[in-house]
């Protein structure tokens, strides 16, 4: 009896132990395994090219990083992105996006709203009980984590709610004189899917009380307001979803629409009173990939003010070496118009890049070489995202 008392306990404490290093070790391996940069030797970057890099105000419209429990505020050697490598990238206005929900076996094709892997994620990763059974919840978690990064490091990070805050933040980044991996970074949040207001209008009020700035109306599969890119339906904006667009429009919350199905896209741009922004996608005439909308939609999305915002990652360009991003940014802006042009990276959203947020000046090369003039290059990195949000930031 005592010889199998002792051996419970055996079991359970090597049971114990297992699961204390999983919950250590686990998420950070998950991540390393999700969110990697192809092996690659330093991007040659030429004294002009640096120096036409290190002046200009760049703006990136995605990224996951806040579903992983990393510290932002410290420079990790696996991901791709935290504020130190923002800094070093000279990246001054970064969206960082939040995942509430996402199928398993997720692709571009077709995917169920039946199963979600972030109940795992969140468990393993300690986040509160409260967002292990509630999309809202994880928002309102992530968003609280990045307000703690702001907190402990205002002089690194700052959150932009405002176009008052948005253009003091600007104007105290041009007058630090501080190089490299103390620069100032304006954080803005943004929510990918509106699954995550749970089927109720009024929890829009309480993203946005939370800092939400953008949100896009779908992911992966097809939710409460219609149909997902990705999804099984095909629909377009059901009556929830005409509701869920004017009270975005009425808190002046920018609507995203990366990962709508065409047809949602369709009656967002009909019924929309303010542009619309794609925040992270290719074009399909330079990449015939399932995640691009049609050239011709970019074109109308483009036309009632909105921005085409580039990704790095292959779903989106076919090829992510450096040059041939830049191939797929020549393509857009011949199709769009330099004015409608801007990045969308997608890091750590469980993508493989060329490069991590700190090596972006090898973007600014490329242009270079490829012939963009001073004006592309300073519209596409950023001066487009700096107008609008200029214009379309509450007041
Ligand atoms: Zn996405």
């Amino acid at each position: 009896m005592r010889k199998l008392k002792i051996a419970v306990i055996i079991v359970l404490l090597v049971a114990l132990t297992g699961v204390g290093v999983f919950l250590i070790v686990g998420p950070g391996m998950i991540e390393k395994s999700m969110n990697k940069v192809v092996a690659h030797p330093p991007y040659d970057i030429s004294p002009d090219a640096r120096k036409k890099h290190d002046g200009l105000i760049i703006m990136d419209w995605h990224s996951d990083s806040l579903l992983w429990n990393r510290n932002l505020l410290k420079r990790a050697d696996y991901g791709h992105m935290d504020i130190p490598r923002l800094a070093e990238g000279n990246i001054a206005i970064q969206m960082f996006t939040v995942v509430t929900k996402s199928p398993k076996g997720q692709n571009y094709e077709s995917n169920s709203a039946d199963s979600d892997r972030i109940t795992s994620l969140a468990i393993a990763q300690l986040w509160p009980p409260a967002t292990w059974s509630s999309l809202y919840e994880r928002a309102l978690h992530q968003s609280r984590r990045l307000h703690s990064f702001a907190s402990q490091a205002p002089e690194r990070l700052k959150i932009i709610r405002t176009q008052n805050d948005f253009i003091t933040a600007l104007q105290m980044r041009s007058k630090t004189n501080s190089n490299g991996s103390d620069k100032l970074v304006l954080g803005l949040l943004g929510i990918e899917g509106c699954h995550c207001l749970e089927g109720k209008l009024e929890n829009v009020q309480g993203l946005y009380d939370a800092g939400y700035r953008m949100i896009s109306l779908h992911h992966f599969f097809d939710n409460e307001l219609g149909g997902s890119l990705h999804g099984i339906s095909h629909d377009g904006l059901n009556e929830f979803g005409r509701q869920v667009v004017r009270q975005l429009e009425r808190h002046e919350i920018i609507i995203d629409v990366a990962h709508s199905a065409p047809e949602v896209v369709d009656d967002v741009l009909e019924i929309a009173e303010r542009p619309v922004v794609v925040s992270h996608t290719g074009v399909h005439g330079a990449c015939r990939s399932k995640r691009n909308l049609s050239d011709e939609q970019m074109q109308r999305i483009a036309a009632k003010g909105g921005l085409i915002c580039i990704g790095y990652w292959k779903g989106a360009v076919c090829d992510i070496r450096p040059e041939r991003i830049v191939k797929t940014l020549r393509y857009a802006i011949a199709l769009v118009g330099e004015d409608h042009v801007a990045l969308g990276s997608d890091f750590d959203g469980s993508t493989t890049t060329a490069f991590d947020t700190s090596e972006l000046a090898v973007l600014t090369q490329e242009m270079m070489d490829d012939g963009f003039s001073d004006s592309q290059i300073a519209k596409v990195m950023g001066g487009n995202s700096v107008r609008f949000l200029s214009s379309y930031l509450p007041n």
